[in-house]
């Protein structure tokens, strides 16, 4: 069985290695992104491990085919990059990965308390021996009502490190969980986003969740609300969010990821021209945090999106299905 795998990081390929062992399996690591200038590079391999960047579309998913792919896995979590549909049509089999929600958990929690300490601009001060207080005072969390919205395997996970705190945590999803029932309230969305001082994202990215956060929604928001985004960066409308932050509705934002990330994170841009303006804009307020979509990256997380992708294809192609089978 041979595989190539795109995008691959330098910390990735000892799991690679690993694994590679463990499957009895042939792989080929690139770094570079999976697009229409490299296709011919699969030609002679039976399956395919990518990440994030490399979008399957349908005119690459039918070159995949013609080209004798059989499977491809991606090794993260989301799949919005790839066209399912289109996939399952021609007959592609498609998985994805999974690892522990704890990770994601922790950096939320982490974006949180950052968020409401100023910690942005206490870092900032102490690396220039500015030792003033004045605008720093921060706020605690044991007093506060903490929403998170989407109560999937991160959602209930956040909930849980929360529940260490002592704050009133409100909880939206379509489906309830009876764990999430043990530390928060269920509510209706509109009362989430009314009530809260703190609402942190959990959903996928889907067409009911494009934009979930626009002007309409901050607007009946509390005077001061903090937003956190450690899920897809579409599900909230960036120029909304420069509208609450110039107004100063939004008293912080925390965002792991961003809508127009995709040319941007994840490569090292410091002598390029930049030219995505919301970004940058974004990017300089005090009470505006950005990381480069990370909450993932833990040691734990890539050791298992490897060891995941590659059993995905081991078990596809030998067996027909696997259990991250999209
Ligand atoms: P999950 O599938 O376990 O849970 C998602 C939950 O969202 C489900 O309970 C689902 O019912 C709910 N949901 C879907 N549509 C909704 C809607 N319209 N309103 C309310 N709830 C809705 O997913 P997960 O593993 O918890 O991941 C959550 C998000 O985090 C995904 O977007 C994923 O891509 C993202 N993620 C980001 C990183 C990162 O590094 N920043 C890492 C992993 C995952």
């Amino acid at each position: 069985m041979k595989i190539l795998a795109f995008e691959v990081y330098d910390d990735e390929k000892p799991y690679f290695d690993k694994y590679e062992a463990e499957y009895q399996c042939e792989i080929t690591c690139v770094p570079d992104a999976l697009t229409k200038d490299n296709l011919s590079l699969v030609h002679g391999y039976d399956a395919l491990s990518i990440l994030g960047r490399s979008f399957l579309t349908a005119d690459i998913e039918d070159y995949l085919k013609q080209a004798g792919i059989k499977c491809c896995t991606t090794r993260t979590i989301g799949y919005n990059h790839i066209d399912i549909n289109h996939a399952h049509e021609i007959g592609l089999a498609l998985a994805n990965s999974s690892y522990p929600p704890t990770g994601v958990a922790e950096y939320t929690v982490m974006f949180i308390l950052m968020s409401l300490r100023h910690y942005k601009q206490a870092m900032y001060r102490a690396n220039v021996n500015d030792y003033s207080l004045s605008g720093l005072q921060g706020r605690e969390l044991n007093e506060l009502t903490v929403g998170i919205i989407g109560t999937g395997n991160i959602g209930i996970s956040v909930i849980q490190n929360l529940s260490g705190f002592g704050c009133k945590i409100l909880a939206y999803d379509m489906y309830e969980n009876d764990t999430v029932k043990k530390y928060a309230e269920y509510t209706d969305l509109d009362t989430l986003i009314s009530s809260c001082d703190v609402i942190s994202l959990h959903t996928p990215l889907l067409e009911s969740t494009y934009h979930i956060i626009n002007d309409e929604t901050v607007t009946k928001m509390k005077d001061g609300v903090i937003l956190v985004n450690c899920a897809r960066g579409e599900l909230m409308d960036v120029d909304a969010l420069i509208h609450g932050i110039e107004s100063q509705k939004i008293g912080a934002l925390a965002l792991d990821v961003i809508e127009g990330e995709d040319d941007l994170y994840h490569k090292d841009k410091r002598t390029d021209i930049i030219s995505n303006q919301k970004i940058a804009y974004l990017r300089q307020f005090p009470n505006v945090i950005m990381t480069q979509h990370m909450a993932f990256y833990t040691n734990i997380a890539v050791s298992n999106m490897v060891r995941n992708s590659i059993k995905a294809i081991h078990d596809l192609i030998e067996t027909g299905t696997c259990s991250t089978k999209i």
